[in-house]
């Protein structure tokens, strides 16, 4: 369990392993310079004997200001994935793990998707009796407007020419309709204020309507950045993007300044992928960043 000034920050995870090669995974590589900080991130963040990343799929979950808030979804069990394979037909225990860590679904107030991707919103619902039915029923689910707006399959996102068109096939129609039909979404943009300490802004590139969760507390603070920053690669060349960023020039823009912002006042960084110890804190280092892997 991590803190932020007085908000508890449990982490669950859903699934882990090796995903591409460093050089299919970032736009923008260059072998030299990733050899440069690779040791450091060997083996936490990096497989030297298969050549790829290491990522993570977690959820965290905040207990902050009397409220249960669950950010990010993960990929989900049983769904049909064309698009990345590796993430389809999971079979996880990623429910009894978030038991273990103290929380039933009904225990969860409020869901945050960051964004609509296949690996953030897979837990939003779960197969019964033939039908995707919400796993967290009495929460309160929030999605950027615009997101809702672009992977609705009448939108741009779900055009073949985007990025993640084929990539998020089924997403939207298995882990996020189904909440829509139950009304049980709430649309929100930039500044939504979640609770006292929590509030929501807006990071477009990666996608559109990308939300990072920015926590606040007794002096203390976290940005959990989800796919602004899918690897600590990313802190050392902020202007390496992954191939499934929709804007890449945007994403360039949103990763620098919220690696900035991050670096000006302390706060933890909390992405999506990260292995290791799944957070890091940022300094600068000439026009860019490294992280500093400490535990808070
Ligand atoms: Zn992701």
């Amino acid at each position: 369990m991590l803190r932020i000034g007085d908000v508890r920050v449990h982490h669950v995870e859903e699934w882990q392993g090796t995903f591409l090669p460093p050089s299919e995974f970032f736009v923008g590589y260059d072998e030299a310079t990733f050899r440069s900080f690779a040791p450091g991130l060997t083996p936490q963040y990096y497989r030297d004997d298969a050549d790829s990343i290491y990522a993570f799929l977690q959820s965290w979950i905040l207990e902050v200001d009397g409220i249960r808030v669950l950010y990010d979804t993960g990929a989900g069990n049983a769904k049909e994935r064309p698009g990345i394979p590796i993430f389809g037909s999971l079979d996880t225990p990623f429910l009894t793990r978030m038991a273990a860590a103290g929380f039933a679904p009904d225990d969860i107030d409020i869901v945050i998707c960051s964004h609509l991707h296949i690996d953030h919103v897979g837990w939003n619902t779960q197969l019964h009796a033939g039908r995707w039915v919400p796993t967290f029923p009495h929460a309160r689910h929030l999605f950027s407007a615009i997101e809702r707006d672009y992977w609705d399959p009448e939108g741009q996102g779900a055009r073949p020419t985007a990025a993640g068109a084929f990539v998020n096939t089924n997403v939207f129609e298995d882990s996020v309709q189904p909440l829509l039909d139950a009304g049980i979404v709430e649309l929100v943009g930039e500044g939504y204020r979640v609770s006292e300490s929590i509030t929501l802004r807006l990071g477009p590139g990666h996608t559109p309507g990308h939300l990072v969760m920015d926590v606040r507390s007794a002096g203390d603070s976290a940005l959990f950045v989800a796919d602004i920053l899918h690897h600590p690669a990313q802190v050392y060349c902020p202007d390496w993007n992954s191939p499934f960023c929709e804007d890449q020039p945007q994403a360039r823009l949103t990763r620098r300044r919220v690696l900035e912002d991050a670096a000006d006042r302390s706060a933890l960084v909390v992405p999506a992928h990260f292995g290791g110890v799944h957070c890091c804190r940022v300094r600068r280092h000439g026009d860019a960043f490294e992280p500093v892997f400490a535990m808070p």
